[in-house]
Formats: C-alpha cells, structure tokens, sequence
C-alpha cells in the first residue's frame, strides 16, 4: 500500500506534518521508497547506501540498471559522505548555486554503493532547495538517491498526482508538497576532467556556471550530434507522449498554416490531434480539428518550462494520438526547454522555409534512443 502525506512547505511546522516527515525518514531508513517534491520536479528516494533499497527504484520506476541515480543531500558536510577528492570548483558552485537546481558528478566516496551510481566511478550529488525534501532528507539519514518520480520513460512529474498515476502501489510513501515551481530536471555538470563539462542543461545556464568556472565545455550530445551521451540516462528516449510527436519550425505564422492543414487530413482520418504552443499563437489554430494546449507566454519562458511536462502528460490523458508542437528558443532556458521537447519528438523536425516549400524528412530517430529514464 502506497501512503498519500500532504507536507506543502508552508505546513512543515504542523505537528502530524512533522510526525508524516519522522515516518518518510523511517521508511527510507528501513529500505523503502518515498516519492518527494523539489523545486525542479519530483524525485523516488531511497537510502544511498543501502544496495538493495536503490534495486528498489530501478524496479518500480522500470529503469536500465545502467543510468545512475542522483544523491540528494541536505546539509553541505554530507556531501563528503558522498564524493572524495572534492575540487575547488565544487565548493564555488556550491556556495553559489546550492541549495538549488544543480547537480555535480564527483568522484565518487567508496561507500556509495554500486546499485546507487550504476557501477560508475563517479557520483552524482544535488542538495535541493525545496523545505520539504530538505526535511524527508535529514530525516531519512543525509544521504538520498533519488532519479524522476515517474514510470520509466514518461515525462517526469511536477506535481503529485503525476507520482500517483505512475507510481502508486509500487512505493510505500509519495509525500504531496503541491506543484514544483521550476518543472524541469537539473542542470548537470561534470567536474571530473580537467575542463567542467554541461551534461544536461537545466535551470542553471551555461553563462551562469561560466561567470563562475570561467571554461565550461557541452556534452556534444546535448547539441545535437550523434556521439555517446556522458550521462548514461540522457541516452534514452524519455518525455516521449504516447502519441507521434513532431516539432515544426519556421516564421510562425507559415507554422501555424502548415499545422492546421496537416491536422484536417488527421482529423479527416480519424485521429485525435493537438498543438502544443505559445499564448501569442493560441488564437491562430483551426479548433475544430485540433485540441490547443497553450504552454504560456513566450515573454515568461519560466511558465513554459513549468507547464512543460505536466501538458505531456495531458495529451495522454486526453488520448492525443498526432501531437504538433512550436519551436520555444525562448530567452535563456532555450537550450533545457529544447532539449526536453527534442527528445519528446524523438527528434522529429520539419522545418518551413521562406520559400515555402517543406522538407519534411527531419532527423531520423537516434538508433540508440530507448525507453528508460
Ligand atoms: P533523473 O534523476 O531521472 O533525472 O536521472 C539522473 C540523471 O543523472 C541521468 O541522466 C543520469 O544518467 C545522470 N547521472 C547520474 N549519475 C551520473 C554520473 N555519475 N555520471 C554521469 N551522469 C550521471
Ligand atoms: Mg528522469
């Protein structure tokens, strides 16, 4: 059975709220799972030291054994526990950036075991700034693995009922602190070569961890190329709707006609059919063949990231079997919003050119994309 706790930030003080945190602290400590938020999107932590625990949250998420979990800590002298021969340019990341929404992979302590970082080397280490996973932390001893809440390869979740839909009967405890306020994983970096490497882009940007490291180098496989992932898990094809996904780029208006002409012939055909997009374009989409999901104002990209996953999410529920999506460069969460929608589409693209006429060939799906964050 699957305990339901409601611990919002605000109510952490409350007395049962406390004795529902000293409780999650107990599971964890016995072995067991708890779902938890942060301010990124909602973690399925397990003891980082207990081998068999961490098996646990490959079993009930469905995950490759080989794509390594982070360790969530929630006081600074945890992370020794946690990682050994720790570089100067950790402490200055951390002084600066945590508690907060970014991830480090460090050489790893020897007592973390090898269910916890996939036989790896190295470790992942974040300390959240959400009060209720700080507390669930504390409580359940300082050190917790934890990777996204959801079924693996599902978008992952960003408020509880996301845990629920996915996860429910298959872990003792998913602790409700209400919506996550940024909606996107972690920014990760490497700080295990001579020149930090970006892993995976997130809330905290390239120039944000530049004005800080001075070099910052990006896994080639965030840009787009074909090479190996350093990130076991960003390999994988995740975020991915049950229905085809495709982005389509262009003057946005050309975008907006070409979705709207492909969605007749679908809807023709009998096939439920959405549009992913901006508020400013919402208005220009043919509502009798396609269902519009707005993502928020290009203005306020901090919303788009937000609603990002949970609209994924939506289009299953509602049973979307042909998904369009807009392109969002939007302002400096681009590079993380992208690469999220990217992967959704399994890297399908069509673009519109000026002179109008559609190459709708796209990028083939990676061969080595598989089911499994
Ligand atoms: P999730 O918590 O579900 O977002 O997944 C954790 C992410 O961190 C995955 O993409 C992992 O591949 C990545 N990760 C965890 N540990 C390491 C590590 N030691 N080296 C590189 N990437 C890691
Ligand atoms: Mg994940």
């Amino acid at each position: 059975m699957t305990r339901i706790l409601r611990a919002y930030p605000d109510e952490l003080e409350i007395q049962s709220v406390r004795e529902g945190i000293a409780l999650a602290g107990q599971i964890l400590k016995e072995g067991g799972l708890v779902a938890f938020p942060t301010e990124t999107v909602y973690g399925l932590g397990a003891n980082a030291l207990d081998a068999d625990a961490c098996r646990r949250i490959y079993a009930a998420k469905g995950r490759p054994s080989d794509n390594p979990l982070i360790v969530h800590i929630a006081d600074i002298a945890d992370l020794e526990r946690a990682a050994v021969r720790i570089p100067a340019s950790a402490r200055m990341l951390a002084e600066k950036f945590w508690p907060g929404p970014l991830t480090m992979i460090l050489h790893r302590n020897a007592d973390i075991p090898d269910a916890t970082t996939g036989s790896l080397p190295t470790v992942a280490v974040r300390f959240p700034s959400h009060p209720t996973a700080m507390a669930m932390i504390r409580a359940g001893g300082g050190l917790i693995a934890a990777p996204s809440a959801n079924r693996s390869g599902r978008p992952s979740p960003t408020k509880a009922a996301h845990c629920i839909e996915d996860l429910d009967g298959r872990v003792d405890m998913i602790i409700d602190g209400g919506e996550v306020g940024i909606g996107l994983e972690s920014s990760i970096i490497d700080l295990t070569e001579d020149v930090p490497v970006l892993l995976r882009p997130g809330y905290v940007t390239v120039p944000m961890l530049r004005a800080v490291l001075g070099d910052v180098e990006v896994d080639q496989a965030i840009l787009g190329s074909d090479a190996r992932p350093k990130a076991p898990g960003m390999k994988y094809r995740h975020y991915a709707p049950r229905g085809q996904m495709v982005m389509v780029e262009g003057d946005e208006h050309a975008v907006a006609a070409y979705i709207n002409e492909r969605a007749g012939a679908f809807s023709a055909a009998g096939k439920k059919t959405a549009v992913l997009c901006a508020a400013q374009s919402a208005g220009w989409y043919d509502r009798e063949h396609l269902r519009v999901y707005c993502l928020g104002s290009r203005e306020d990209p901090e919303q788009i990231a937000a609603n990002l996953f949970g609209t994924l999410r939506q289009c299953d529920t509602d049973g979307m079997e042909e998904i369009f999506t807009e392109s969002f460069s939007v302002g400096d969460l681009s590079g993380a919003i992208m690469n999220r929608l990217e992967k959704a589409c399994g890297h399908r693209k069509i673009r519109i050119p000026e002179d109008g006429i559609i190459d709708d060939t796209g990028r083939s799906e990676r061969n080595e994309d598989s089911i499994g964050e």
